[in-house]
């Protein structure tokens, strides 16, 4: 016993375990009522809240979404005052009157039969709880509420320009997210809802004439009597209310949409989900929404054989909404839009059942993981169906029209402190895009998929930060590569690099090489010689340690010494005449994000022999 006890305390000593990721865990039940009279939702909530964190809580808080929608909230201010606002908010919730505000009002809540104190503020509702919760435990939260669905303004509320009765996001008190950085109870002023993982059992009542589409499976299609129909025969609907029961496991947020006329229509994904569509069929929709269905199976086609298998087994995509937003297991989109731009959005927000709803990051602190791994993976599935190369060059181009702006921030900003919406915006989508495809320049394609689909095996339904990523694209690809995420992420700092003078010496041609900007690369540089050939020279970074494999065997390839990044000039010795060189050019694939690619390519031009006037 004793030198069992010594063996323990000399491995405890030396071997100091680090505390592994821990996650809490929700299990909402919720029963709710919609009056489609007074658009008034009256319900009840009972939250099962698992403590895993090693923190003693006193506290919790809940998102109260709906309160954003009164004249001179937040959002309303915010709106009002930011220099370049979102087209669809604008003043439009300064002037709503009382019967087309939102709010949501608490009516009880008790944690564990114990009635809690609780305040609201804003958007936010702080509860101190009666029994602090320990760690490593459970406790239930009972609530009643009220809620009355705005006017709609931004993503969620009824009456939506195209005429669809609910958009029902954040629609519900929602626990917030705490973690290793403590509370995530941020006020709700434009975007973004980090949840906390979990279950939920939603049972809506309302008028038999709606059709509810949403997140999860429908538990009673029977007794509901259409909508969910394969066949698409007509089934009579009962009369009185009815009781839509719908189940949903590991997602970090429940949404729906109902209206009277929805059409639904079907179609089964190969090994993959069941695709739901729920549209209002007009002259503006039937065709579009028709052409858009085999274009949504070969999107989820490519993106579980690209980026890793779509975990659940339905999927909805519900006309509502404003633009097209993002919830688990389903999205809500504007319907009325043409082909490309329904198959855009429709690319868009499936690509968020990846980069959301199954890595679920925390969207307002690392947009660039939400929204421009989306943007990135739905542009590669959508040039994958119309054969078209992936340059992402619309992200660059967007990124590169931030830089000459003068208005860019950067990406590690919380997506609702930026001083304006497209600087948010652009860091979040394009600069997104540009991480990923411009770490396929450092890394090579092999690696850079290999790395893909092993963060969201090794992250799905948690949730993943920054250095997970990193962490990841490290092991896959055996170099060190956080000073590419610091410098693209935390800093404003520019790519520049350009081809300087070039001379011969002794019949080889030394060619110089300037980093003008701050942001130091690996560089990738081609000579052109005037036979025809080419020839790479492949300059890895010292930061690197490490180097991106061959990428193209038809072409030869020269592995040169790193680069120091202190160093603003690298020299290149080319083993060949300068008049036998035709030109040469600083990263030919364009995956740099060079911010001057005018002096990428010097051509040399053809040296004439000298000739002394004087012979
Ligand atoms: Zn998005």
């Amino acid at each position: 016993m004793k030198i069992f006890i010594c063996l323990v305390s000399l491995l405890s000593s030396n071997f100091v375990v680090a505390q592994e990721r821990w996650q809490q865990r929700v299990e909402y039940t919720m029963n709710v009522a919609l009056n489609a009279q007074t658009h008034k939702l009256t319900g009840d909530q009972k939250l099962v809240y698992y403590n895993n964190s090693p923190d003693t809580l006193t506290k919790v808080y809940y998102h109260l979404f709906f309160n954003a929608f009164q004249p001179g909230s937040m959002m309303d201010v915010r709106s009002r005052t930011i220099a370049d606002p979102d087209r669809r908010v604008m003043d439009r919730i300064s002037k709503l009157a009382p019967d087309e505000i939102g709010y949501q009002h608490i009516q009880s809540l008790k944690q564990d039969g114990k009635a809690a104190t609780f305040k609201v503020n804003g958007t936010l509702l702080e509860v101190t709880l009666p029994k602090p919760l320990l760690p490593k435990s459970k406790t239930i939260f009972e609530m009643t509420f009220e809620a009355q669905v705005p006017v709609q303004i931004r993503r969620s509320g009824r009456d939506n320009r195209e005429g669809i009765s609910y958009s029902m996001t954040q629609w519900y008190p929602k626990l917030a997210e705490y973690d290793f950085q403590g509370w995530h109870a941020y006020q709700y002023v434009a975007r973004e809802f980090h949840g906390v993982w979990g279950d939920f059992d939603v049972k809506i009542t309302l008028d038999p004439k709606f059709v509810i589409g949403g997140t999860g499976k429908l538990q009673n299609p029977e007794a509901i009597g259409h909508g969910y129909e394969k066949t698409g025969s007509a089934v009579k609907r009962p009369k009185g209310d009815l009781t839509w029961h719908f189940v949903a496991k590991d997602v970090i947020d429940f949404a729906w949409a109902a209206d009277p006329d929805y059409t639904h229509d079907i179609q089964q994904v190969p090994n993959g989900p069941e695709l739901h569509f729920f549209y209002q069929k007009n002259e503006r929709t039937t065709t579009t929404w028709k052409n858009m269905q085999p274009v949504a199976v070969r999107v989820f086609q490519f993106l579980s054989s690209t980026f890793g298998k779509y975990p659940f087994d339905t999927y909805s995509i519900i006309q509502g909404g404003d633009g097209g937003m993002e919830y688990p297991m389903c999205t809500l989109i504007l319907g009325e839009g043409t082909q490309a731009g329904l198959n855009g959005v429709m690319a868009h927000e499936v690509a968020h059942s990846w980069y959301q709803m199954t890595l679920a990051s925390n969207e307002a602190l690392y947009a660039w993981m939400d929204e421009g791994f989306t943007d990135f993976a739905s542009t590669e599935a959508l040039n994958s169906i119309t054969n078209q190369p992936n340059t992402h060059a619309s992200s660059y181009a967007s990124y590169f029209g931030l830089v000459s702006s003068g208005l860019q921030e950067p990406a590690s900003q919380h997506s609702d402190h930026y001083t304006t919406n497209r600087a948010y915006s652009t860091a979040a989508y394009s600069m997104g895009a540009v991480f990923l495809q411009q770490l396929k320049y450092i890394i090579g394609d092999e690696a850079f998929y290999k790395g893909m689909k092993r963060y969201y095996n090794t992250w799905k339904m948690k949730h993943p930060e920054p250095n997970d990523f990193v962490r990841i694209m490290e092991k896959v690809s055996g170099q060190q590569l956080h000073w590419y995420y610091r410098y693209w992420i935390q800093t404003t700092k520019r790519i520049d690099y350009g081809v300087g003078s070039v001379t011969e010496v002794n019949g080889t041609t030394l060619v110089e090489l300037q980093r003008v900007g701050e942001f130091p690369m690996p560089v990738d540089v081609v000579v052109t010689y005037r036979e025809g050939t080419k020839e790479l020279f492949y300059i890895p970074l010292n930061e690197q340690l490490g180097a991106k494999p061959n990428e193209d065997k038809s072409i030869k390839r020269t592995e040169l010494d790193a680069w120091p990044w202190v160093y603003p000039i690298y020299t290149v010795q080319v083993n060949r005449k300068t008049s036998e060189i035709l030109n040469i050019e600083i990263d030919p694939s364009q995956r740099l994000a060079d911010v001057n690619r005018k002096n990428n390519l010097k051509e040399l031009n053809e040296v004439k022999p000298f000739k002394d006037p004087t012979q």
